[in-house]
């Protein structure tokens, strides 16, 4: 169970207990308030599942320190990534671009303004969903210049496999129902795929218990506009099958 949800069990039996003092009920009130007050220390005494927030906010403290691969040297931010904490759908993306290094936020140069959109028109926020990248840190084809444009390149795999361990801490605290991978480096990540984006794209797979759903970058998008049927119908799939639980 989720420590949301223990949280919400122990307020509706605050309020019933609440509802016994207003019928009088003051001892029963009494000896029950004091086990629910004590139900709620534990948990800041740290025995009962620590918030999701709180677990992401650790992980992030450690990608922040983080210099496990030769991209920690050069980042001007860690991008750990942002949204619910109970979100349905993960996005995730390939690496901080330049705009995202300033910034210390994924995808908020013009390919995250389009995924703003796609969000929005699957009927979501962004702060509803997760928002993520397979690596934290800004991978530049020359980095010795974090303040050069058009200085981005895809993360390698062996810098893909060094993070990976963040992301997958991150899909477990946050659980969500579906995984979708933006563009060919974060499919391949995850999925080990020898398949080009263009093949593998709106097939549902599997990464470790949580479905994935590939699809194309938005970047990809802004380059060749025609492509974005092909997304919307990939996120037409996700749509179905987070509303039917079905593929
Ligand atoms: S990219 Fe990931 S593994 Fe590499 S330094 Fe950054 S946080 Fe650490």
């Amino acid at each position: 169970m989720k420590s949301s949800e223990y949280i919400k069990i122990i307020k509706s039996a605050k309020n019933a207990l609440e509802e016994y003092e207003n019928w009088g009920e003051d001892e029963i009130y009494m000896k029950k308030i004091s086990s629910a007050s004590s139900l709620d220390n534990s948990f800041a005494a740290g025995s009962l599942p620590v918030s999701q927030d709180a677990e992401l906010e650790s992980l992030k403290k450690q990608t922040a320190a983080c210099r496990k691969c030769s991209l920690g040297a050069h980042r001007l931010n860690c991008v750990f990534g942002e949204g619910s904490s109970n979100a349905d759908i993960m996005f995730v993306g390939e690496g901080p671009g330049f705009d995202e290094d300033h910034k210390g936020r994924p995808f908020i140069g013009r390919a995250g303004q389009l995924l703003t959109k796609i969000i929005e028109a699957m009927g979501y926020s962004r702060e509803s969903l997760y928002i993520a990248n397979i690596v934290k840190c800004h991978p530049m084809k020359d980095s010795s210049d974090p303040e050069k444009r058009a200085n981005d390149r895809p993360p390698s795999p062996e810098e893909m496999d060094s993070c990976r361990s963040y992301l997958d801490r991150q899909i477990e605290i946050i659980r969500p129902k579906i995984i979708i991978t933006l563009g060919a480096s974060s499919t391949k990540g995850l999925l080990k795929n020898e398949e080009s984006i263009s093949v593998i794209r709106g097939s549902i797979r599997q990464y470790k218990d949580v479905k994935l759903m590939p699809t194309y970058h938005p970047a990809a998008l802004l380059r060749n506009p025609n492509l974005k049927k092909y997304v919307w119908d990939d996120m037409k799939k996700v749509m179905s099958f987070l509303k039917t639980g079905t593929i």
